[in-house]
């Protein structure tokens, strides 16, 4: 492609898991593509507040728990005087996120990306301002994610009202958290810190969990947390958090006042706590981008619009990812980051949104692809199928084995619509599920396609024959 009006062939606004990706794929495929970030580490949200530094926390806070609660006991396996080093998980943590921050920022060098730290804003449609310079592209594609969205009546972040990012590198561990909003971000986050000894509230304007997911999942996942030690109000609204210094009270931490309210019987109460983590939802990043200097149009709630091809009203600007409607998920961006490159360099670049995975990263693990029971009914006659983890050999020897796998079909031709997995593998478990639905299969695919013994993932060959009737551990 030739771009000599312009400084580059790809220009990309964003360094997360949509632009890099969006980078790289544009470079492999030979155009000159540049990506700029106002992060010096490369890698956006995912990879410096989001995903990577999460799932450290979850991963070592589990390995403190088995080994502070005795849960390794059973195994034969008896520890003395275990002992939370914060400050040391936290270094781990860091680690973890400068190494792979470090990767990207060698896959650019690689695949020959010019990577550019600072703030961009449309000059133009073909041009931005960065660092009091102006660059020009043939293409920009705008990558720039979403940040927390802090409803304005719970007043300013501190160091103990925080958002997902503030949870993610507490300097103590909270005596009282209580975690605003029950989606993915608090409970993953609000189980890191319950088990490293917090007590934990949870608090839902839904009435339930992890709104969204198939309803047999919430109301499982529901009771462990509860058996967890995570305290979880449904239906009620926050209407205000005071934030009240220890020195104001002369107590040994900041005391924040929660008042809430149940929205079936109006009910109000207070709930003190020493830390509150807003995990209310996200919203778009559009702000100091200079959409209105190129009349690039939002939706209603501040999203990119952009059309089949990603491609919004300016015809040389392109937008995937967070920043755009749709599931906030790093691997929805990655898709979308390859396939806009693939479409700029004349290619087919196609994302299947129908098959894009969900993953909560608890204990057990929730996950889920395509449709949920409620969803699926609406499309037509359906079959369901369930196995449980109890069942599972593999399971029983890991003695963990909570959950259950749920695997819906049509009815009519046995194609799989859904498959819903709650437990303690069911993040990797469901890229099985995953390509099967990517290639149509029905549940006798599944069900007849040889897997090895003894591992979780046999529970979703179960629980596929169960929907043909014919599970053999059941
Ligand atoms: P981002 O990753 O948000 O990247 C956008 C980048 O653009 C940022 O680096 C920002 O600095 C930059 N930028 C913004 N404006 C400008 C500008 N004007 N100029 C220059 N640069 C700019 N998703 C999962 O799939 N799995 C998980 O386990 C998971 N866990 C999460 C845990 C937490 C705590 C959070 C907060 C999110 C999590 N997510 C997870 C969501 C995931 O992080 C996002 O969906 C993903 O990062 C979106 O990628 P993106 O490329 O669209 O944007």
């Amino acid at each position: 492609m030739s771009s000599k009006k312009f400084d580059f062939d790809v220009l990309v606004i964003g360094a997360g898991p949509g632009g890099y990706v969006a980078a790289i794929r544009a470079a492999q495929l030979g155009l000159k593509t540049a990506c700029i970030d106002k992060r010096s580490a490369p890698g956006g949200t995912c990879l410096n507040v989001g995903c990577i530094p999460s799932k450290s926390l979850l991963n070592a806070s589990a390995y403190y728990q088995q080994v502070a609660n005795g849960d390794l006991e059973k195994f034969g396996i008896h520890t003395q005087d275990v002992k939370l080093d914060l400050q040391g998980m936290m270094a781990e943590k860091k680690k973890t996120v400068d190494e792979l921050s470090q990767g990207v920022t060698y896959l650019f060098k690689k695949n020959k990306v010019k990577h550019i730290v600072g703030q961009a804003s449309f000059l133009s449609p073909n041009s931005v301002e960065v660092n009091e310079q102006t660059i020009s592209a043939e293409h920009i594609i705008v990558a720039t994610g979403s940040s927390p969205s802090v409803l304005p009546n719970f007043g300013t972040l501190s160091d103990t009202v925080v958002d997902s990012s503030g949870a993610l590198s507490f300097s103590e561990v909270p005596d009282h958290l209580v975690v605003v909003g029950a989606g993915v971000i608090g409970l993953e986050l609000g189980s890191v810190w319950a088990r490293l000894g917090s007590k934990v509230t949870v608090i839902e304007y839904a009435d339930s969990i992890l709104t969204g997911m198939d309803k047999d999942i919430c109301d499982t996942a529901l009771k462990v947390f509860e058996s967890q030690g995570l305290a979880i109000k449904l239906s009620c609204e926050v209407i205000s958090i005071e934030q009240a210094s220890q020195q104001q009270r002369g107590e040994k931490a900041n005391i924040q006042t929660i008042t809430l309210k149940s929205r079936e019987s109006d009910k109000q109460e207070t709930i003190a706590a020493t830390h509150v983590l807003l995990a209310t939802g996200r919203r778009p990043n559009t702000d100091n981008l200079g959409l209105q200097n190129i009349g690039v149009q939002t939706d209603q709630h501040g999203f990119i619009k952009v059309d089949d091809r990603f491609t919004t009203n300016c015809s040389s600007v392109k937008a995937i990812g967070d920043v755009t409607a749709g599931l906030m998920l790093a691997h929805r961006a990655e898709e979308e980051g390859i396939a806009v490159a693939e479409t700029i360099a004349g290619k087919a670049g196609i994302v299947n949104y129908q098959v894009i995975p969900n993953v909560v990263y608890t204990q057990p693990e929730i996950a889920s692809v395509g449709l949920n029971e409620t969803q699926a009914r609406q499309h037509g006659d359906i079959k369901t199928g369930m196995f449980p983890f109890a069942a599972n050999s593999r399971a029983k020897t890991n003695r963990d084995t909570q959950g259950f796998v749920k695997v819906i079909t049509s009815a009519e031709d046995d194609t799989v619509l859904g498959v819903h997995i709650i437990g303690s593998q069911a993040g990797n478990m469901i890229a099985q599920a995953s390509q099967a639905m990517e290639f149509g299969a029905t549940s006798e695919d599944i069900a007849y396609s040889c897997h090895a013994h003894p591992t979780h993932a046999e529970a979703l060959k179960e629980a596929a024959m169960s929907v043909l009737g014919k599970a053999i551990h059941q």
